[in-house]
C-alpha cells in the first residue's frame, strides 16, 4: 500500500515544464527535514497502486502527466510499482526528488533532482533536470553532479526577494548555464 499525502490537479509551477497540467500525487513521508521545508506531506490516507491510478484518472481525467512528489516519493517502496502502472495507463510520470535514495527508473520517466544536504551520485547522474534551492546562498557543492545537464535551475527558497537577488545575480554571472525557476503557482494562488 501507498501512504498519501494528497492527490490534486493543478499546473507545475516550476521548472522546465512550467504552465503544463499535470495530477499531483503527493506521497507521504521524507527521509529528510530540511529547515525551510514548507510542504505538508503528513500522512492523510493510504492506497493501492490501483487505487491511486484510479484515483489519477477521476482527478485529472485524461491529462497525460503525472508528477510524483512528497516529501521524498522514491522512499516508499511501491512507488515503482505506481510508476509502472501509470505508465500503463497512458500517463507521463513526472517525479520530484531529492536524489537521496537510489532507484532504476524508465528512460521516459522526467526526473528533477533538488538536492538538499547530501545527493547520490547516481540520481543526479540520472537527473533530467536539476533545480538547487538557494536559501541565502547558492549551493554550488553541488553542481559537479550535474556536468551532463546543459543548464541548472535556481530557485529562490520561498520567492524571498533576498534570495532572487542572489539567484539573479548568479544566473547573471553565469548565464550560459543558469535559468532561474519561480514558483509561479504561488503568484497566481494555485497549489
Ligand atoms: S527533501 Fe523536500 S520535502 Fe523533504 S524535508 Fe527537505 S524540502 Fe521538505
Amino acid at each position: 500500500m501507498l501512504q498519501l499525502s494528497e492527490i490534486f490537479y493543478s499546473i507545475q509551477g516550476e521548472g522546465t515544464w512550467t504552465g503544463t497540467p499535470a495530477v499531483f500525487v503527493r506521497l507521504a513521508g521524507c527521509n529528510l527535514s530540511c529547515d525551510f521545508c514548507d510542504t505538508d506531506y503528513s500522512l492523510k490516507s493510504i492506497a493501492s497502486v490501483e487505487g491511486v491510478v484510479r484515483v489519477v484518472g477521476e482527478t485529472g481525467g485524461s491529462c497525460p502527466m503525472v508528477i510524483l512528489t512528497g516529501g521524498e516519493p522514491l522512499a516508499q517502496v511501491e512507488t515503482l510499482a505506481l510508476i509502472e502502472a501509470l505508465r500503463h495507463d497512458g500517463r507521463r510520470v513526472h517525479i520530484e526528488s531529492n536524489g537521496t535514495i537510489y532507484a532504476t527508473l524508465p528512460e521516459d520517466v522526467w526526473l528533477c533532482v533538488s538536492p538538499k544536504e547530501r545527493v547520490d551520485p547516481r540520481m543526479a547522474a540520472r537527473a533530467n533536470e536539476a533545480k538547487l534551492i538557494v536559501d541565502e546562498r547558492v549551493p554550488e557543492e553541488h553542481l559537479p553532479h550535474f556536468e551532463h545537464l546543459q543548464s541548472i535551475l535556481l530557485q529562490p527558497e520561498g520567492n524571498k526577494q533576498r534570495n532572487v537577488e542572489i539567484a539573479l545575480a548568479y544566473a547573471h554571472a553565469h548565464p550560459e548555464r543558469f535559468r532561474l525557476s519561480l514558483q509561479t503557482h504561488k503568484f497566481i494562488g494555485v497549489r
